[in-house]
C-alpha cells in the first residue's frame, strides 16, 4: 500500500458561533486530544484551526472559526457587519455540516439569532450546541434555546466533557460511515533513520518493550523481522502502527568497513517507506556530518518528521542542551519544522511521547485544507501584518490553494514574487504552519505571478 498524497474528500464541519461561546474548547475537546509538546521551537498546538478527527468509524474534518478572523473570540460584537457577513459566508461555503456553538450563561442573544439565520440561508446541516451546562440546572436552561427551532438542542459542557456524545452522533449522522475501508487509508509506518550507533535499535527494543505496546502475534513477525505490526494505547484508543525495517536497523552494526555505505542505501529505502520518520541523533556527540545526509534524505523525499535527540542521560544538562539546540538550527535548519523529543533508551526518559507524537504528526500529515479556509487565514494574515515594501513596489497575494500533502505543497498567487522578501516568505510558511498545525510536515509554497 502507498502512502496518498491527498486524503480523499473528508467532509468538513466547522464550528460557527458569536465570540467566547467556546469555540476553541469544543474544537479541541472534539479532538480528544492534543500533540504531546516537545519543543516549544514547534509551535504544535496553538492557532490551530483545522483538523482530522476519527470517530466510531467516520472521519471528518474540523474547523474552528474561533481561530479565524470570522466571529473571533478577540473581537467583542454585538451584530454582524458586512466584514463578519462575508467572513462567515467563506466559512460556511467552504464546509459540509456546521455547529452552531451557544453559550447557556450568556442565553439566547440577538447576534445568536442573527448566526442562526444566516446559516440557515444555506442548505447545509446545522447541529445546535449549547455549551457551558456545567451542572443539570444548566442543561434545563438550555432548553430555551429550542425557541431557533432546532430538533435537537445539545446541552453540553466542555469543561466537564458532558453530552459530547449525542453530538457526536449527530455530527456524523449527516455522512455515511468512511472509515470501514482500511485498505484506503495510508497507515502508521514509521522509520527510526540515524547513523550508525545512535540507538536505534535499542529504540526500537524499548518501544516494542513498552507496556502500552503490543507486537503483533501475524505468523513470521518476530523482533528481528523487517516490518514490525504492533498496536498501542493512546490515551484510551487502540492505534496500529508499523515499525519499517528492524531487521537493517540490528544487522547492519556487524559489517563494520561497509557500514556508513550500507546504513546510507538501506536508510533511504526506509525513509522512502515511512509515513512519519524518526530522526535519531546522539545527543552526546552532537549534529556530525552522517546526521546533515540523512536530513537530507528525509527532507528530499518530502517525510513528516520528529527529531529524536538520543542519549539524553549521558547530557541532562541544560547548557549542552541549549548547544544541541543551537547546533540543530545551525547545521539543519530545514529541520527546524520538527518537533524534538529527547530520549534515553537507558532510562526511558521521553518514551512516553513517542507513539503518540508520531500518530498526531501523520494524523495531521493527511490534512486538506479547504482553499476558502486557507485563503481567510491568509486574507487575516496580511491584515494583521502587511508585507513591508521592497522599494520596488507592494507585495500582494491574491490567493492560494494546496495541492498535496505530505510535503504539504501549496501554490500561492501573487502580482511580483520579487517583492516578497524572504522574512516574509518565512512568516507566510509560519502562518501556515500555526494555523494548520503542520509542525514536523515538510511544507513547500510554489509562488506563481498573476497580473
Ligand atoms: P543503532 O546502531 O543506531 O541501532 O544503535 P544501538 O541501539 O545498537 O546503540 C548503540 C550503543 O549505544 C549501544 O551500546 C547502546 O547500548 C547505546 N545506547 C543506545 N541508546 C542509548 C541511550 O539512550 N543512552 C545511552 N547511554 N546509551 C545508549
Amino acid at each position: 500500500m502507498r502512502m496518498q498524497t491527498k486524503t480523499s474528500k473528508l467532509p468538513t464541519v466547522t464550528i460557527v458561533g458569536r465570540p467566547n461561546v467556546g469555540k476553541s474548547s469544543l474544537f479541541n475537546t472534539l479532538l480528544r486530544k492534543r500533540i504531546a509538546i516537545v519543543h516549544e521551537q514547534c509551535g504544535v498546538t496553538r492557532d490551530r484551526v483545522a483538523q482530522p478527527v476519527s470517530w466510531d468509524g467516520y472521519r471528518y474534518q474540523l474547523v474552528d472559526t474561533g481561530g479565524l478572523g470570522v466571529l473571533s473570540d478577540e473581537k467583542n460584537v454585538d451584530f454582524m457587519d458586512d466584514q463578519i457577513r462575508t467572513q462567515l459566508k467563506v466559512a460556511v461555503e467552504s464546509s459540509d455540516i456546521m455547529i452552531m456553538l451557544t453559550d447557556v450563561k450568556a442565553g439566547l442573544t440577538e447576534l445568536d439569532r442573527e448566526v442562526c439565520d444566516f446559516l440557515r440561508k444555506h442548505d447545509k446541516p446545522i447541529v445546535l450546541a449549547v455549551n457551558k451546562c456545567d451542572n443539570l440546572d444548566l442543561e434545563e436552561e438550555a432548553q430555551a434555546f429550542s425557541a431557533l427551532g432546532f430538533k435537537h438542542v445539545h446541552a453540553i459542557s466542555c469543561n466537564h466533557k458532558s453530552n459530547l456524545d449525542t453530538l457526536r452522533e449527530e455530527i456524523c449522522s449527516y455522512f455515511p460511515p468512511n472509515e470501514e475501508d482500511d485498505e484506503a487509508l495510508p497507515e502508521l509506518r514509521i522509520t527510526l533513520a540515524g547513523r550508525p550507533n545512535v540507538g536505534k535499535s535499542s529504540i526500537a527494543n524499548r518501544l516494542l518493550g513498552e507496556e502500552r505496546v503490543i507486537v503483533s502475534d501475524i505468523a513470521g513477525t518476530t523482533r528481528d523481522a523487517v516490518d514490525i505490526p504492533f498496536s498501542f494505547d493512546d490515551e484510551g484508543e487502540s492505534k496500529n502502527g508499523l515499525l519499517v525495517d528492524t531487521a537493517g536497523v540490528k544487522k547492519l552494526r556487524k559489517i563494520d568497513n561497509l557500514v556508513e555505505k550500507f546504513s546510507m542505501m538501506r536508510t533511504e529505502d526506509a525513509i522512502k517507506r515511512a509515513t512519519v520518520v524518526l530522526f535519531v541523533i546522539d545527543v552526546s556527540q552532537g549534529v556530525t556530518n552522517g546526521d546533515k545526509k540523512i536530513a537530507n534524505t528525509i527532507k528530499e523525499e518530502g517525510k513528516p518528521c520528529i527529531v529524536i535527540a538520543n542519549k539524553w542521560d549521558l547530557v541532562k544538562s541544560e547548557a549542552p542542551k541549549q548547544k544541541f539546540l543551537d547546533d540543530l538550527d545551525h547545521d539543519l535548519p530545514f529541520m527546524r519544522y520538527c518537533p524534538i523529543i529527547f530520549t534515553s533508551a537507558v532510562d526511558g526518559n521521553g518514551f512516553r511521547e513517542l507513539l503518540p507524537a508520531s500518530l498526531r504528526i501523520f494524523e495531521q500529515s493527511l490534512i486538506d485544507i479547504p482553499t476558502a479556509l486557507l485563503n481567510q487565514v491568509l486574507h487575516d494574515m496580511v491584515l494583521r501584518t502587511p508585507p513591508p515594501s521592497t522599494g520596488k513596489g507592494f507585495f500582494k497575494v491574491y490567493y492560494a490553494t494546496m495541492v498535496k500533502n505530505p510535503p504539504a505543497h501549496f501554490i500561492l498567487f501573487c502580482n511580483k514574487k520579487d517583492y516578497c522578501q524572504d522574512h516574509y516568505k518565512r512568516f507566510i510558511e509560519k502562518t501556515l504552519r500555526n494555523a494548520f498545525g503542520l509542525s514536523g510536515i515538510p511544507i513547500e509554497i510554489e509562488y506563481r505571478e498573476r497580473t
